[in-house]
């Protein structure tokens, strides 16, 4: 057995690899670098590029690239070379500080929504030296920021970058309020959770819909689906676990701190957690880790389905983003404290948090808006698409006392006074109130639960950060004045409470009484699909907001909504036409074809015997005939509804004709195929059921 921390990051040109291989000066100047954001001398960055490639070569490397998380969702690498021609006629290895600094991939490939004329085809990415450079297959991969040449962010590490510094400066604002002046950093941990489904290779090879689009767009539902409740936690198959093996080994080479696997609801459903760690490493490494996920599968003769709902009618997989933030002292700002001092700080927070997530529902929505989780969220499954933040009842006791100025029922005080009272020590709920909350404080972090499986969390966290330092930059301004600390501290923490509980619920959000609750008499917002959402990104609150902390010009957020719309477009337009591409040349002859041994089979008994009567084959003959009938009418109705996607005359104008007319068509189509899938013969059925694929894997 090899143990693992004989190769634990052992592909990571981590902190161990730099203190190794750099002069204690270079070393120092770049961990100033890394912690406090220093400007790098670009002799330093010299000395860390050649010791970056000969480390890397040693490791196998032939080839560098600037890794970068671009908007179209997935990462973007541009590989080149160390080698360069010596003059006796060899090679040598080499490269230079400039190159560690510095790249220009053509970005023209790249959606920038407007932002980059097409005469500027450049664009630059910059080196991030606060995620370590690793390596994958033969390349030394360096974790880059992505921009125009005008500075405008193309990517989505350029903003989470911003929104930590946001919320770092306000944060440490307020801690020196409390006394604590000897905070350099605060920054924000997320651990995400990544749900994922496992298929055979051989049947998703059969399936053009799960081919192009990563979901099904047709499948009956399987006599047996999750209803026995007896995968999760169930056994782990063997051929799964195997998969998990390798799956752990690559993640813990490249440091990645994958920690937990089990077994999801839905049967073929599963879920990895790492260790958190600091908000834009998390990001950079789930984005590997789905990668890897979709490589590891492969070799087991498996494919891993990141899609939010790769399955009708089966529970979907989404991410779980645990959020905290803490200083550099290792304290987490969002743990209660020991002292009612700590326990007034630990409030404020609180209430920022609160505050951010009821202001700025709209951008939490938003953030993880994506036409495959559109299919999630609004569906009586994932959270809803209202968002509330569940407290646990301690907690919501104790702000309740503070805003009624009336005894917590859990101590003996009289009263909450903050900065003077004890507050209790809050036991963790988990209940499955809890499990349903988009938003849900547990003990020491919120989870926000809404993010889809595919989602890069770059987006959620950017949003999130912002937010909460908007909370953070209004209190700070506010206590900075104040004559009166205490006075002032208490009177804005219960005002926050009093203003903001409507988003507070500690009911079960599955439940259809609460949206009309959540809507009706608490009005929260219910933006169910993504065209819903996404023009909400430009509402002049938010642009103000996030402008005035500099996460987003307002070019950048123009560009932003744009390419959203775009993805979600061109997302379901594939759907739809794959769909129509399986229902005329699949399913139909499929059905045809069965129609016609039905037919044969009922002229073969009659020329035996007239009077036979036949009366199996012609009742399934008449009812598949008339299927037959409706999949040709709707195939054509749906084609007519995306040619008419031409005429929209902008990108938010077709996304609601996507909304409110491609979608239905689709989803009409759907019925007649499913209705016939379950009366055709299986040896004519074109491509595996749900049976099939959710129960393939051994
Ligand atoms: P579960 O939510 O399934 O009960 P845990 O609470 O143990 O499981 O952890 C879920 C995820 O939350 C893990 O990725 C874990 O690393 C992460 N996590 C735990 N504590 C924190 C924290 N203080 N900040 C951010 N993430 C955290
Ligand atoms: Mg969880």
């Amino acid at each position: 057995m090899k143990k693992v921390s004989d190769f634990f990051g052992c592909k990571v040109f981590d902190d161990r690899v730099m203190k190794a291989n750099l002069s204690a000066k270079v070393y120092q100047s770049l961990r100033k670098t890394i912690d406090e954001g220093a400007k790098l001398d670009i002799t330093v960055a010299n000395a860390v590029a050649a010791a970056m490639k000969d480390w890397a070569v040693d490791h196998g490397a032939t080839h560098y690239t600037h890794w970068f998380q671009p908007l179209t969702g997935v990462t973007a690498e541009k590989h080149d070379g160390f080698i360069s021609p010596s003059p006796d006629g060899g090679v040598i290895m080499e490269f230079s500080g400039n190159e560690l600094i510095k790249g220009e991939p053509d970005a023209s490939s790249f959606p920038s929504g407007g932002l980059r004329a097409t005469f500027e085809a450049r664009g630059y990415t910059a080196w991030d030296p606060t995620s370590y450079a690793f390596i994958k297959g033969n390349t030394l991969c360096i974790p880059t920021a992505f921009c125009s040449y005008g500075g405008e962010a193309l990517d989505k590490k350029t903003p989470l970058l911003r929104s930590m510094e946001a919320l770092n400066k306000q944060a440490i604002r307020i801690l020196a309020l409390f006394g604590n002046n000897d905070v350099k950093c605060v920054r924000t941990s997320v651990g995400p959770e990544q749900e994922y489904f496992l298929i055979t290779k051989e049947m998703y090879e059969q399936r053009r819909d799960l081919r192009f689009t990563g979901r099904t767009l047709f499948g009956a539902k399987p006599p047996k689906g999750q209803e026995m409740d007896d995968h999760y936690f169930g056994v782990i198959k063997p051929r799964v676990a195997a998969y998990m093996e390798e799956l752990n080994e690559e993640l813990w080479k490249l440091g990645i701190l994958a920690k937990t696997e089990h077994n999801e609801v839905a049967p073929a459903q599963h879920e990895l957690a790492p260790i958190y760690t600091t908000t834009n490493i998390a990001t950079d490494h789930n984005q590997l880790t789905m990668e890897i996920m979709q490589k590891v599968a492969a070799k087991h003769g498996l494919v891993c389905l990141l899609h939010e709902k790769p399955f009708a009618g089966v529970n979907g997989s989404g991410k779980h983003n645990n959020w905290s933030l803490a200083t550099d002292r290792g304290v987490n700002l969002l743990s209660p404290g020991e002292t009612p001092y700590e326990n007034a700080q630990f409030l404020l927070f609180l209430c920022a948090v609160i505050k951010a997530v009821d202001d700025y529902q709209d951008l939490l929505r938003l953030s993880v808006a994506t036409a495959g989780n559109d299919h999630r969220l609004g569906a009586n499954e994932a959270p809803p698409a209202v968002i509330s933040i569940f407290l646990g009842e301690e907690l919501n006791g104790v702000l309740e006392a503070i805003e009624t100025d009336t005894p917590y029922a859990g101590t003996e005080k009289t009263q909450m006074k903050l900065g003077v009272d004890v507050l209790p020590k809050f036991n963790r709920d988990t209940t499955d109130r809890n499990r349903t909350s988009p938003f849900a404080f547990t003990g020491n972090k919120f989870e926000f639960r809404m993010l889809g499986s595919s989602n890069s969390i770059a987006c959620a966290n950017i949003m999130l950060n912002s937010a909460v330092a908007e909370s953070l930059k209004i209190y700070a301004d506010r206590l900075e004045k104040a004559e009166n600390f205490e006075d002032v501290l208490h009177e804005m923490i219960r005002k926050t409470i009093k203003d903001h509980k409507h988003i507070i619920f500690n009911g079960n959000g599955y439940d259809d009484t609460w949206i009309r609750e959540a809507v009706e008499k608490r009005g929260l917002l219910n933006y169910r699909t993504t065209p819903d959402c996404m023009p909400h990104l430009l509402d002049e609150k938010n642009v103000r907001m996030l402008t005035s902390h500099k996460v987003f010009s307002e070019a950048e957020l123009k560009s932003r909504c744009e390419i959203m719309l775009e993805n979600y477009c061109k997302t379901v337009l594939i759907e739809a036409n794959t769909m129509i591409d399986m229902a005329k040349t699949e399913i139909a002859p499929a059905v045809s074809a069965y129609v016609l041994e039905l037919a044969n089979t009922v002229a073969a008994k009659r020329a035996v015997d007239d009077s036979i009567a036949c009366g199996y084959e012609t009742g399934l003959l008449k009812k598949l005939a008339r299927l037959e009938e409706q999949i040709a009418v709707k195939t054509d109705e749906l084609e007519e509804a995306v040619m008419r996607l031409k005429d929209a005359e902008d990108i938010e104008t077709q996304s609601y004709m996507i909304r409110d007319a491609v979608l239905g068509k689709m989803g009409g189509l759907r019925v007649s195929c499913d209705e016939a899938e379950t009366i055709t013969a299986k040896k004519y059925w074109p491509f595996p059921t749900y049976g099939d694929l959710l129960f393939g894997v051994k």
